[in-house]
C-alpha cells in the first residue's frame, strides 16, 4: 500500500480513535511511516465505516443485534419480520448485519417494536393486506406460543408449594402430554395421569415434573388450564382430540401425532412416568376417576381450589 500524500510505501497499522459529530469509537487503520498520512486500506476501512454505522445505529435506538434478537425471540424469518416492519428483506438483513442506517420511518417503528415488543401482535392486525392467509396463521401461531410462555413465566413465577417448588415449563407440559398419548388416552384419563406423575415425582425426588398447577374439579384432579394447554397442543398439530362414542358413553380421546422429545426429562422422571403408565394401564377413564377421589389431596382440597403438593405425601406409591 502507498501513501497518496508522500508516495512512501512504509506504512504501519494502529488502533483508531473516531470521533464524528455525537459518534465515537476506535478502529485499527493504516498510516504512512513517513508522513503519518492515513493510507487506504480497503479491509481496515470498511471494518471501521461498519463500525461507525453500528454506533450510530446504537445511539438512535436501533442495534443490530437487539433486532436480531428480537427478532429470534419471536422465532420469526427474516422475510416475515421484514413484512412487520414493511421494509424490503434485503432493508432488514443491512439492518441486521449494520451494514446501513435505517430510514426515519424503520427507525420510529423498529425503536417502538424493541421498546415494547407486545406490539408486534397489534402492528400485524393493522397491516393484513400485508400476508398471504398462511404466512398470518404461522406468524400468528408462532407469537401465541410466546406470549403464553411469557403469561405462565408471569403467574408462576414464584415456586411455592403449589407448582411443587418447580418452574413451569411448556416443553416437560407438552413432551408429557405427548408421551401420555402415545398410544391413545381418554382425556380424563390423561389429566389423572399427569397429576399422578408429577405428584409422585414431588414425593419421591422432591420436585414436581412439570410445574404444573392442580385443582379440584368434581371430576378429580386436574391441571389448572388444562383445556388452554390442549387446545393449543391440538392447534399446532401435535395432539388429535377425537369425539368417540363408546356404549352410552360420550369420551375425549387424545393421540399424540408428534413424537415425544424424552430427553426432556431426567432419567428418574421418565421412571415415575413409566411407572403411572403401567400402573393404570387397564383402568377404565371411571376407575381412575374413582381412585383419585380417594387421595386426600382430593377430598381435603375444597373444589376449584388449588391442590398443595404437600399432598403428595399421602399418595401410595405406583
Ligand atoms: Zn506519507
Amino acid at each position: 500500500m502507498i501513501c497518496d500524500n508522500c508516495g512512501s510505501k512504509e506504512t504501519y497499522v494502529k488502533e483508531y480513535h473516531h470521533k464524528y459529530n455525537d459518534i465515537e469509537f476506535y478502529s485499527k487503520r493504516r498510516f504512512c511511516s513517513k508522513c503519518n498520512n492515513l493510507v487506504y486500506d480497503e479491509e481496515l476501512d470498511n471494518e471501521a465505516s461498519k463500525k461507525a454505522i453500528r454506533e450510530k445505529n446504537k445511539i438512535l435506538g436501533v442495534d443490530p443485534d437487539k433486532i436480531i434478537a428480537l427478532r429470534k425471540k419471536y422465532n420469526l424469518t427474516q422475510e416475515q419480520f421484514s413484512k412487520i416492519i414493511g421494509c424490503a428483506k434485503k432493508t432488514l438483513i443491512s439492518y441486521e448485519q449494520g451494514t446501513s442506517v435505517p430510514n426515519d420511518i424503520y427507525i420510529v417503528t423498529l425503536k417502538m417494536l424493541l421498546e415494547n415488543p407486545n406490539i408486534i401482535k397489534p402492528m400485524i392486525e393493522s397491516n393484513l393486506s400485508r400476508y398471504s392467509q398462511e404466512e398470518y396463521q404461522k406468524i400468528t401461531s408462532k407469537l401465541s406460543i410466546i406470549y403464553d410462555e411469557e403469561d405462565n413465566k408471569k403467574e408462576n413465577q414464584e415456586l411455592s408449594k403449589y407448582n411443587g417448588y418447580t418452574e413451569y415449563s411448556l416443553s416437560k407440559v407438552k413432551n408429557l402430554i405427548l408421551y401420555l398419548s402415545q398410544n391413545t388416552i381418554l382425556k380424563t384419563k390423561l389429566l389423572k395421569e399427569l397429576f399422578y406423575c408429577d405428584f409422585i415425582s414431588y414425593k419421591n425426588i422432591g420436585k414436581s415434573i412439570t410445574g404444573l398447577e392442580y385443582k379440584k374439579y368434581q371430576f378429580g384432579p386436574v391441571p389448572r388450564n388444562y383445556e388452554q394447554i390442549l387446545n393449543k397442543l391440538i392447534q399446532s398439530k401435535s395432539i388429535s382430540l377425537n369425539l368417540i362414542i363408546d356404549s352410552d358413553y360420550e369420551c375425549n380421546q387424545i393421540s399424540s401425532i408428534e413424537k415425544p422429545n424424552t430427553k426432556d426429562f431426567a432419567k428418574e422422571e421418565l421412571d415415575i412416568i413409566n411407572r403411572v403408565i403401567k400402573y393404570f394401564k387397564n383402568y377404565s377413564s371411571k376407575k381412575i376417576v374413582d381412585y383419585s377421589h380417594k387421595e386426600k389431596a382430593f377430598t381435603d382440597t375444597k373444589e376449584n381450589n388449588l391442590i398443595s403438593y404437600d399432598y403428595a405425601f399421602d399418595i401410595e406409591d405406583i
